[in-house]
């Protein structure tokens, strides 16, 4: 069974996924780290980030492992342990740039692909992965069996991510750009800012963390899972 979580920045989409997986025993698919990683090393190599075959030979030449297990998150690009460099607010500042190259996309959404169904197929994963991104019912994953569009007012989503960030490492007009700049990048080439055929919108404003597991997790339970061929 693939679950299938999109939605903006700050409506909640990694916490709640990632309580998803955890509370069913799933795996879990953080697509935007992989967009992340790719960003990262790209800064890291210096290149220009507008020379899109530059970067996108980048994407497909990078060593890229995407932890799936739900209690243990990381991410490992070339070797480099790079988890925590991929947060920082210089990789959330040009991600878009790179996840609005085609040619990147085209790539990653292979290697996506390949860790949902190698995940799939693993023992632990209790028959399952929650996959998280902007694009997975609409492109990643059109045959997800439960496909949900995770939305939050813009103040809320704001708010979120202010408490998330509030150690001082950006100041609130950074945070502005990671949110409402980024999304206006990003919704040129996916459609994620309104919910796709098929998906069912839960609007997390005014509700917990827990609360919104809990609606994802009994909507998954409903769900009954269909045979593949993929
Ligand atoms: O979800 P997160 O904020 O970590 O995603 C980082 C960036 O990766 C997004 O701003 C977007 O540019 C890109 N992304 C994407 N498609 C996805 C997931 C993320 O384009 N499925």
């Amino acid at each position: 069974m693939i679950i299938a979580v999109d939605g903006p920045s700050g409506s909640g989409k990694s916490s709640t996924a990632r309580g998803v997986a955890t509370r069913l025993g799933l795996r879990y698919l953080d697509t935007g780290a992989t967009y992340r990683a790719v960003t990262w090393s790209a800064v890291d190599r210096g290149l220009d980030l507008d020379d899109t075959a530059a970067v996108a030979q980048r994407a497909r030449e990078l060593e890229l492992e995407v932890s799936t297990d739900p209690g243990h998150q990381f991410v490992i690009a070339d070797g480099t342990d790079v988890t925590a460099a991929i947060r920082e607010p210089r990789i959330s500042a040009v991600v878009s740039k790179i996840a609005t190259n085609l040619d990147v996309r085209k790539e990653l959404i292979r290697r996506q692909r390949e860790i949902i169904d190698d995940a799939q197929n693993s023992p632990q994963s209790g028959g399952g992965i929650v996959v998280e991104g902007r694009d997975i019912a609409t492109v990643v994953a059109t045959d997800a069996e439960l496909k949900v569009h995770l939305t939050a007012d813009q103040d809320a989503r704001m708010s979120r991510r202010g408490a998330e960030l509030e150690s001082g490492s950006v100041t609130a007009e950074q945070l502005r750009d990671q949110i409402v700049r980024r999304d206006a990048d990003d919704a040129t080439v996916s459609q994620f800012l309104v919910a796709s055929d098929g998906a069912v919108t839960v609007d997390s404003t005014h509700l917990s963390l827990e609360e919104v597991i809990d609606v994802i997790s009994r909507l998954a339970k409903e769900t009954v899972p269909q045979g593949r061929e993929r």
